[in-house]
């Protein structure tokens, strides 16, 4: 079958642009079905045509897709997805009614379809990637978060990644600019502004997270922009919020792949925890134009991350992650072009 009749196909059944939760999906197929006001598609039907073989690991709760390339697990009335290893969070839960395992038709065709075909999204078109801005987290009064006892301050180290990824991006050939460079303070809006004036084509935020009462949890986050349409990882509910059109919007589906590849590859590089590829509306993400990503690298709330996240290794480490997760995704997208 022709890339161009597949994409067809893909757009006539799954609009890509997904509608509003208030309008009605396609009722005349037995494929899609409304639970709480949320449309969804039939699993199986979805995966299959990306290729995918469907199975039940344990029926009527949890079914693996499996190609040449790709695994996925996925559990009625959860989130969480194992996908090529990675724990993916989905905007909504997927579910099992009759006989049929669905997962909501944003997450089809926001997470999995950029994810497992890229080539298959039809709207927006595939960006380009000459244009890196690089995000240092924090900087001068904002300190972001701080490990006391060990005197570790996230500034200093998002600062740090951040040129460490510089130097690797510039050497492959890549524009980078950066939204700060010393140790001040930049607002939320003036580092979209930055990637926004530079006519950026890929935003990377950098951060390091902590977290009160809870010293034993660890490991590594990625967040993209929540779809729109969809409520955030972190949200029990859904809100009229969720609808509004943001700029980082514009790139759902870029978004996603270019998060899956920075996690997938920062897990790998780190052996870390690994905390989930996630969604949230963070200003940086809700304000640039281009695709845009947000990494937690490690906690600084756990004394033994902390004291990793210290060592100028692993710093260089969490740059390199990094700089290989954005060739994966040049790769994924020059593929998507062709
Ligand atoms: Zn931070």
């Amino acid at each position: 079958m022709s890339a161009v009749l597949t994409a067809l196909i893909f757009f006539l059944t799954f609009p890509v642009c997904a509608a509003p939760p208030t309008r009605s999906p396609s009722a005349a197929s037995t494929a899609h079905i409304k639970v709480g006001g949320v449309a969804y598609v039939d699993a199986r039907v979805f995966l299959t045509r990306l290729g995918l073989k469907a199975t039940w690991v344990e029926r009527g709760k949890t079914m693996r897709f499996q190609s040449a390339k790709d695994k996925i697990e996925l559990e009625a009335d959860k989130r969480d997805v194992s996908l090529n290893g990675l724990r993916v969070l989905m905007g909504e839960p997927a579910v099992f009614r009759g006989s049929t395992l669905y997962v909501s038709r944003i997450d089809a065709n926001q997470l999995f379809l950029p994810i497992l075909r890229p080539s298959s999204v039809t709207s927006p078109p595939v960006p380009g990637l000459r244009v890196i801005v690089i995000d240092a987290g924090h900087g001068g009064q904002d300190t972001g978060t701080r490990n006391k006892q060990l005197n570790l301050d996230e500034k200093g180290f998002t600062l740090d990644v951040a040129k460490r990824l510089r130097g690797l991006l510039v050497s492959l050939g890549y524009k980078v600019v950066m939204t700060r460079t010393s140790d001040r303070f930049v607002s939320l809006q003036e580092r979209a502004d930055i990637a926004n004036r530079a006519g950026a084509d890929l935003f990377i935020s950098i951060h390091f997270n902590a977290v009160g009462g809870a010293p034993s949890v660890r490991g590594s986050e990625t967040y993209t922009m929540t779809p729109r349409y969809q409520r955030s990882t972190g949200s029990p509910l859904r809100d009229p919020s969720d609808d509004v059109d943001n700029p980082g919007n514009r790139n759902d589906p870029w978004n996603t792949l270019l998060g899956y590849h920075l996690h997938r590859q920062m897990l790998g590089k780190l052996g870390s925890v690994d905390r989930g590829l996630k969604r949230a509306r963070f200003a940086v993400l809700r304000l640039v134009n281009c695709p845009g990503v947000l990494v937690e690298a490690g906690y600084l709330s756990n004394d033994d991350e902390a004291r990793k996240i210290g060592t100028p290794a692993y710093r260089a480490d969490i740059a390199e992650a990094l700089a290989n997760g954005v060739q994966e995704y040049a790769s994924s997208i020059s593929a998507a072009k062709k």
